[in-house]
C-alpha cells in the first residue's frame, strides 16, 4: 500500500518557517560580534589541542592574538596531522572533540581525495543549514508543503582508515545519519525516494528504484533536484535510457529482477502499483522523440529545479533548460567538506546572479584578497568590500584553523550587515604550458566563445575538459569535446573554433602562441557517451556521484588514455591569435 498521506499543521510550518527567517534576520544584523563569538568558543575548546599549543597560541582567545600567531595554510600544510589521525592517534591533534570520522572531498584535476577530519555535532550544524533552505525558498514560491519534491540523492559504499574511522563523501555521512534517516515527518523533506533507495551502495539500483518511484509519485511531485547539475542530468539519461523498462514495472506493478537489494525492493513495492494508464502515458511522452521539456511533462507540477548550476556547474544550464522548458532553476546552498558555508536567500534569481549569504554560526570566516599572499592582508565577514574577489579562508569546529579553501568568492551585496557573494571558481584548476596560467572562469568564456561557430549546424557542446599536452615541444592546449552530433560540420568550423578559443584566452597566452612558447590549440572530438565513461570511472576510484563534477581540466594519466582512445577527430588552430605587442 502507498503511505497515507500525513497530515501537517499549517500553523504549525508556518511558525517554523517564521522562526526560521526571524533566525536569518538576527545573524545577518550582526555578523561581526557572532564571528568573534564563535572563533572564541573554537580556541577555548581547542586551547590544549597540540596544533594551536605548536603554533604558540597559548590558551588565547581573541581575534587579534589569533591572526598574529596562527599560519593560513592549505591540505597538505596539515596532511601530516591528518595521516596520523587516520593511523589511530586519537589524541587531540587538531581538535579537542573526538575525531567521529573522515570527510573525502572530491578532488579535482589531480584526482587524489582529501581527507577532512569532522566531528559528530558537525552534522548538527549542517541539519541546521538544511533547515533554512524551505522557510527561504517558501517566501517565493508557496505551497511548496503541499507535494514532494523528487530529489537524485546517492550515497557511495565507504571505507574505513588503518584507525578504524570511516571515510566517506560528505553527503554520505548526511545520509546515513540519523539526523537524515530519522528525520521527523516534515513536508519539506517528504521526498518521492525511499530512504532505502537513496541509501543503497549500488548506483543503478539506486538510480532505478528513485525514477521508478518519482514516476509512480508524478502528480505529487512540486520540484525536482540533484546536488549537482550533472548529477539531475544524469538521472535525465538513465531515464532516456531505461525507460520502457521503468514503464514494464509501472504497468505489472512488479519490479525489475536487477533490483536485488531486498530493503530497497520492499521499500519500492510500497509505492509501486500495477497502473497501465500511467505506464501508456509516461511511454508515449519518452518515446515521442523529442525529450524537450520532459520535465514538466512527466512531472507536471513541477515549480522549479533545485540544483547547483553556479561555477563550473553553469555549463549545464542549456540543457537543463531545454529538459525543464526553462523552469526556474534553484541553487539554494554553498557547501564543502570542510564546512557548510551559506544560502541563497533569493533563490528564484537566474543563475548568474546567483550569491550565498555565509552563515555566521558555521564557522569562523576570512577573506583573502585575490593575487595577495599576505597572511596580514586577510579580512573578517563584516569588513569585505562590494565587487571584490576573495579567496575564502575558514577556522572550524572540526578543527582547521585558517584553512584555504580555494574557492574564489566576489562580494555581490550585503544582507543587513552580512555580505553575500558569487562564486567565481576553484582557485587551483589551471591550464599552464608556460608563463600562462589559465583558470577554469577563462577556459570556460573560451569554449562559449568557440560553440558559437557549431550554432548554424544545430549541434551543442555536451561536455568538454581540457589537457596540457606537453608531450610534443612546445606544448599545447588540448580540448576534449563531446557533441550533441557531429555529422555535416566541416573541419574548417572545428578549425574557428580552436581559433576563437585562443583569440579569447588572455594576452599571456597570445603572447606565449606568437613566440611559440605554446603550439596551437587543439579540439579532439570524442564520442557520445565519452564523459559517461568519465564519471564512471571516477566512481569506481571512489568519486561519489552526488559530489562529482567533470573536471575542467585533467591530468592524470588514466583519464588522459579513456578519452583519447574514444576519439573521433582532431582539429588544430590555423593561424596565430591576434596579440597586439605592447
Ligand atoms: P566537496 O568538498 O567535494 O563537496 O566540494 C566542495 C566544493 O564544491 C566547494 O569548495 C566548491 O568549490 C564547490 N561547490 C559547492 N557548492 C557550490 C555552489 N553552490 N556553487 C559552486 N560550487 C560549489
Amino acid at each position: 500500500m502507498p503511505e497515507a498521506p500525513k497530515e501537517t499543521d499549517p500553523n504549525l510550518v508556518a511558525e517554523t518557517n517564521k522562526k526560521k527567517l526571524e533566525f536569518i534576520e538576527e545573524i545577518t544584523s550582526n555578523p561581526d560580534h557572532i564571528q568573534q563569538q564563535v572563533l572564541s568558543e573554537i580556541l577555548s575548546r581547542n586551547a590544549h589541542v597540540e596544533y594551536l599549543t605548536r603554533h604558540g597560541l597559548n590558551g588565547h582567545t581573541d581575534r587579534e592574538t589569533f591572526k598574529k600567531t596562527m599560519p593560513v595554510i592549505s591540505y597538505e600544510d596539515i596532511l601530516p596531522d591528518i595521516n596520523r589521525i587516520a593511523l589511530g592517534d586519537t589524541s587531540p591533534i587538531l581538535c579537542s572533540h573526538p575525531i567521529s570520522e573522515f570527510l573525502t572531498s572530491s578532488g579535482t584535476s589531480a584526482g587524489e581525495r582529501k581527507m577532512m577530519p569532522t566531528i559528530e555535532e558537525e552534522l548538527g550544524r549542517r541539519s541546521l543549514l538544511y533547515s533554512l533552505l524551505m522557510p527561504v525558498m517558501s517566501q517565493f514560491v508557496p505551497g511548496l508543503d503541499k507535494g514532494k519534491g523528487m530529489y537524485f540523492l546517492f550515497i557511495k559504499s565507504e571505507t574505513k582508515t588503518p584507525g578504524g574511522l570511516p571515510a566517506r563523501p560528505v553527503l554520505t555521512s548526511y545520509y546515513k545519519s540519523s539526523h537524515f534517516k530519522e528525520r521527523p515527518y516534515d513536508p519539506y523533506t517528504n521526498y518521492t525516494s525511499p530512504n532505502e533507495a537513496i541509501l543503497c551502495p549500488d548506483s543503478y539500483q539506486s538510480m532505478y528504484s528513485q525514477i521508478l518511484c518519482g514516476l509512480c509519485l508524478r502528480t505529487d511531485v512540486l520540484r525536482v533536484g540533484a546536488v549537482f547539475a550533472s548529477g539531475f542530468i544524469r538521472a535525465i539519461r538513465f531515464l532516456e535510457k531505461h525507460w520502457s523498462l521503468l514503464c514494464h514495472d509501472i504497468r505489472t506493478g512488479t519490479l525489475n529482477p536487477l533490483i536485488t537489494d531486498e530493503s530497497v525492493r520492499e521499500a519500492v513495492m510500497r509505492i509501486l502499483q500495477p497502473d497501465p494508464e500511467k505506464a501508456e502515458f509516461v511511454e508515449s511522452e519518452c518515446g515521442k522523440g523529442s525529450w524537450q521539456g520532459i520535465i514538466t511533462r512527466l512531472w507536471p507540477n513541477t515549480k522549479y529545479v533545485d540544483v547547483i548550476v553556479t561555477g563550473t556547474m553553469s555549463q549545464y544550464i542549456p540543457t537543463l533548460d531545454y529538459y525543464s522548458n526553462s523552469l526556474p532553476l534553484v541553487c539554494t546552498m554553498y557547501a564543502s567538506s570542510e564546512c557548510y558555508f551559506g544560502v541563497n536567500l533569493n533563490p528564484l534569481c537566474s543563475p548568474s546572479d546567483v550569491s550565498y549569504t555565509l552563515i555566521p554560526t558555521m564557522a569562523y570566516f576570512e577573506f583573502l584578497p585575490l593575487h595577495s599572499n599576505d597572511d596580514h592582508e586577510l579580512v573578517d565577514l563584516a569588513n569585505v568590500k562590494q565587487g571584490q574577489d576573495y579567496e575564502l579562508v575558514v577556522t572550524t569546529y572540526a578543527g582547521l584553523c585558517r584553512y584555504r579553501v580555494g574557492d574564489v568568492l566576489r562580494v555581490a551585496g550585503f544582507k543587513n550587515k552580512s555580505p553575500h557573494f558569487n562564486f567565481i571558481c576553484r582557485k587551483n584548476v589551471v591550464l599552464s604550458i608556460d608563463s600562462d596560467k589559465t583558470d577554469e572562469v577563462e577556459l570556460q568564456a573560451a569554449v562559449r566563445a568557440a560553440v558559437t561557430h557549431l550554432e548554424p549546424f544545430g549541434a551543442s557542446l555536451t561536455e568538454y575538459t581540457s589537457y596540457a599536452d606537453t608531450s610534443g615541444i612546445p606544448g599545447h592546449y588540448v580540448l576534449y569535446w563531446e557533441l550533441s552530433h557531429n555529422s555535416a560540420i566541416p573541419p574548417s568550423v572545428f578549425e574557428d573554433c580552436c581559433l576563437t578559443m585562443e583569440e579569447s584566452l588572455s594576452s599571456v597566452y597570445r603572447q606565449n602562441r606568437a613566440y611559440e612558447a605554446i603550439g596551437p590549440l587543439e579540439i579532439r572530438i570524442v564520442e557520445g557517451g565519452t564523459f559517461d565513461k568519465l564519471m564512471d570511472y571516477a566512481i569506481s576510484l571512489g568519486a561519489s556521484i552526488n559530489q562529482y563534477k567533470t573536471p575542467r581540466c585533467v591530468k592524470f594519466a588514466p583519464i588522459v588514455d579513456l578519452l583519447n582512445s574514444r576519439l573521433a577527430s582532431s582539429f588544430f588552430s590555423p593561424k596565430c591569435p591576434k596579440y597586439a605587442a605592447v
